[in-house]
């Protein structure tokens, strides 16, 4: 067989080079290279204002149990004193009905949360949330860990609630393939009955209210803005920060048990640190976090009463 023997032309393999360079450079091969997360207020409020009707006239929230857990976990570099992580469900207040955001859980789910240690259960509180979910006219949930989602999947009236209930194709996912605990894994035919929804960045659910996809504490966290008839608006960003002082701080979690996305929560620490001085009357609302709750209900910018 003949050998060929091609010899480019100087110019032509700089061009060659040229474009090798060129698709090297700008391509993203790396995790790091992939876009940040970021979410633009003007464009939450935009659709905050999409869906017509009366917008919300308050938001309520009760705490149904506690975790004692040291400081140190919730706010990376905090010191290792007592704290107090409530776990609460929120209400939303419209004129002819109310939107649960989050769905307590049953005792079973909570004393997996103890891993072996009994921490308060407050059954009055807990039955409480169970009634306002069954009298919710929609629920949805921050995310999809059990303390959020299992008054809507771990129920014995499970079945009745997910048709009421917005789940995004993330949580579903995670529930059916990687829940946090069994007592919350969704078969099929279960995940089939809730409403199930996917979008990109913000999804208006109702008068006031916008979702955020927030991808990072869980892949199917999301934070729910709400916009009151007042005028007050709330971002509820469920466990973006277990504690207010990972968003004063921009600090993580150090919590080992978790696994989250800690670049695109870190993200998300940075864009609520900024609103949080640039929008003074926005309340930001953490999940977990009993001394705000406290402090916000103290200001009657919350309301620690169901109804
Ligand atoms: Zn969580
Ligand atoms: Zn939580």
């Amino acid at each position: 067989m003949p050998t060929m023997n091609i010899s480019l032309p100087r110019p032509v393999v700089w061009v060659v080079l040229s474009v090798l360079t060129a698709s090297t450079v700008g391509v993203p091969t790396l995790a790091q290279d992939a876009p940040r997360w970021t979410a633009s207020l003007g464009d939450i409020r935009r659709t905050a204002a999409l869906i017509p009707g009366p917008r919300p006239l308050r938001v309520n929230f009760l705490k149904f149990a506690e975790s004692h857990r040291t400081k140190n976990f919730s706010v990376d570099g905090a010191p290792t004193a007592p704290s107090i992580q409530a776990r609460t469900a929120f209400q939303l207040v419209y004129p002819d009905g109310h939107v649960m955001v989050d769905a307590g859980m049953d005792i079973t789910v909570h004393d997996f949360f103890g891993r072996g240690v009994q921490e308060p259960y407050l059954s009055e509180a807990a039955r409480q949330v169970e009634q306002a979910v069954r009298d919710a006219r929609l629920v949805v949930v921050t995310h999809e860990h059990g303390d959020h989602v299992a008054g809507v999947v771990h129920a014995p009236d499970a079945a009745d609630l997910a048709r009421k209930t917005v789940l995004t194709r993330a949580q579903a996912q995670t529930l059916l393939t990687a829940p946090q605990m069994p007592e919350i894994a969704l078969t099929p035919e279960a995940a089939g009955r809730f409403i199930t929804i996917d979008y990109d960045r913000y999804f208006p659910l109702a008068p006031g209210v916008v979702l955020i996809k927030a991808a990072g504490h869980t892949p199917g966290s999301q934070i729910v803005f709400v916009a009151l008839a007042s005028g007050r608006e709330y971002l509820l960003i469920g466990d973006v920060a277990w504690h207010m002082d990972g968003v004063r701080q921009v600090k993580g979690k150090a919590a080992p048990w978790v696994t989250e996305d800690a670049r695109a929560v870190m993200d998300q620490l940075t864009w609520l640190n900024e609103l949080s001085r640039t929008e003074p009357d926005l309340v930001i609302v953490a999940s977990h976090d009993e001394e705000q709750h406290i402090e916000l209900t103290r200001q009657q910018l919350l309301s620690s009463q169901l109804e």
